[in-house]
């Protein structure tokens, strides 16, 4: 009867241990999911305000606000890095009506608190370089620097503070900021999950703080690069300002001597010595180099400009390339050069004639001087329903493959090597016009060589004037912004 009475004891207590056990697991684990619910709830916050926002400051605000009223710690701040003050700076603070009054009392604004990344008693600057986190019991040790001792000690005796922990702002190996979470409890009271909020949280706020930096200097340089677009503008107009008037300037007197000295050497009442007339015979070609520079600069800044017209008509390309070679025929004598056309019966095309003349007399003009005496040019044409290809092919210097991509450019002079400058005496320009011309009358253009020594073909593109276009033929023409001009004719 005693013993069953024992044995019943026995396991009475049995049952209250175990119940005691899982009391104490199961208010543990309440803790736990209280803890985990908090930070989870704080990070949806956070979450929130970093869509809400893309500045930072505000975005810290929104940050140190969630610190307080989700996290529950007395009060947050954040202060950030700034490497063009050198040091590191608070940029926000959560606060409350007692906070708010302290803050009123401070001798160094709030906002204005840097601490230098040279300063060697502040704690933040352990916590930038050891990149890791602390804990310190003393608020002077973050204001060493920035408020009297003091100050620092007032604030802390009046909130009761027990300490600060400090969390370093780590993104991509560096630090970005500082987050403090100042707490009224003791060391020994902060539990395990603690540390873990603090920890999580950090590296989230480290995150997207990040994220609105990068998305800040985004926004400052394609401002900068807005600005500078625009000057560059303003300079390439006062550029083609320039080119337009200095080119009008110097034509009218180099004209002028052009006349004189073609009229010294051909029309003078003395005869001149063999000197002199070498030495008028190189000014002649000088000047007349120096005129076809001008008249090519003044064609470019027309066309930069606006200031040129496309007015496209239906028209005989094999007739008019036929013009051109009548033009070139005696220049073609001097070199004993063989001028072809290969005629083949072609629809007409769209396109503006003047202009198309302006570039057959510079590809020609091209052919006739870069190939050799007794060498032959041929002009040959190819439809494929839609447009007309018309290919200008010379078997004279050729061009180096590398050379065939920086032809169509500005400038594009291929040797700068004096010698070959002055005997070419062309300007770069030529190609730079004619392509301007052929994407203007909505063709293309396009150079091919086997290399040096092995001649080179120029083909062009046009549309053909089939019904379509002509139906839509007000869609080809160009009208020119304010005065319109005309184009200098191209020098061959
Ligand atoms: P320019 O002939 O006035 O120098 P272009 O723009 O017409 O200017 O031509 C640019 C450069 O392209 C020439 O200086 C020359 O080096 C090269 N080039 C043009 N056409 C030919 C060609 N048919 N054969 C070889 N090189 C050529």
């Amino acid at each position: 009867m005693k013993s069953g009475m024992l044995a019943a004891a026995a396991f009475f207590l049995l049952i209250l241990l175990l119940s005691f056990i899982v009391a104490i697991y199961v208010q543990k684990r309440m803790h736990q999911l209280s803890y985990q619910n908090r930070l989870l709830k704080a990070l949806r916050s956070l979450d929130i305000a970093a869509i809400s926002t893309v500045e930072i400051q505000p975005l810290s605000q929104a940050i140190v606000d969630v610190v307080r009223k989700e996290l529950g710690y007395f009060f947050g701040v954040i202060a950030l890095a700034d490497y063009k003050i050198n040091g590191i700076k608070r940029v926000a603070i959560s606060t409350n009506e007692q906070l708010e009054q302290l803050l009123k009392t401070l001798p160094v604004r709030f906002n204005d608190q840097i601490v230098p990344f040279n300063s060697k008693d502040n704690l933040f600057i352990k916590v930038i370089n050891s990149q890791q986190k602390t804990f310190t019991e003393n608020l002077y040790d973050i204001q060493a620097g920035v408020l009297p001792r003091e100050f620092s000690q007032k604030i802390q005796r009046e909130f009761n503070l027990r300490g600060v922990f400090l969390y370093p702002l780590i993104t991509k190996g560096r630090v970005i900021g500082i987050i403090e979470y100042p707490t009224q409890k003791k060391r020994d009271q902060i539990s395990q999950f603690e540390y873990t909020i603090m920890e999580e949280f950090t590296r989230e706020v480290a995150r997207v703080l990040d994220n609105v930096m990068l998305y800040q200097t985004l926004k400052d340089t394609s401002e900068k690069l807005a600005v500078a677009n625009q000057r560059l503008k303003e300079l390439d107009q006062l550029k083609d300002d320039f080119v337009s008037v200095a080119s009008h300037e110097l034509r009218t007197p180099m004209t002028a001597i052009r006349s004189y000295v073609w009229m010294a050497l051909h029309k003078s009442d003395v005869s001149l010595s063999q000197k002199l007339e070498k030495y008028l015979y190189r000014t002649l070609v000088s000047t007349e180099r120096l005129i076809n520079l001008v008249s090519d600069m003044l064609n470019v800044s027309r066309i930069e400009a606006g200031k040129i017209e496309i007015n496209p008509k239906p028209f005989s390309i094999v007739e008019l390339t036929k013009d051109v070679m009548e033009e070139v025929k005696i220049k073609a004598g001097e070199k004993r050069l063989q001028l072809l056309v290969l005629e083949h019966s072609l629809p007409q095309v769209f396109a503006d004639p003047d202009k198309v003349h302006e570039i057959l007399l510079n590809l020609i003009g091209n052919a006739l001087k870069f190939t050799y005496p007794g060498g032959a040019i041929t002009v040959d044409f190819f439809t494929d329903g839609k447009t007309v290809e018309v290919s200008v092919k010379d078997n004279g210097l050729g061009i180096a493959r590398d050379d065939l991509s920086k032809l169509f450019h500005k400038f594009s002079r291929l040797d700068n090597s004096y010698t070959a400058v002055s005997t070419s005496g062309g300007t770069g320009l030529g190609l730079y016009i004619s392509r301007s011309l052929v994407e203007l009358m909505h063709g293309s253009i396009w150079a091919r060589s086997e290399g040096a020594d092995k001649g080179s073909t120029f083909t062009f593109s046009l549309p053909i004037a089939t019904q379509d276009i002509l139906k839509h033929a007000a869609q080809f023409t160009v009208k020119a912004k304010g005065e319109v001009k005309g184009l200098e004719p191209a020098a061959i």
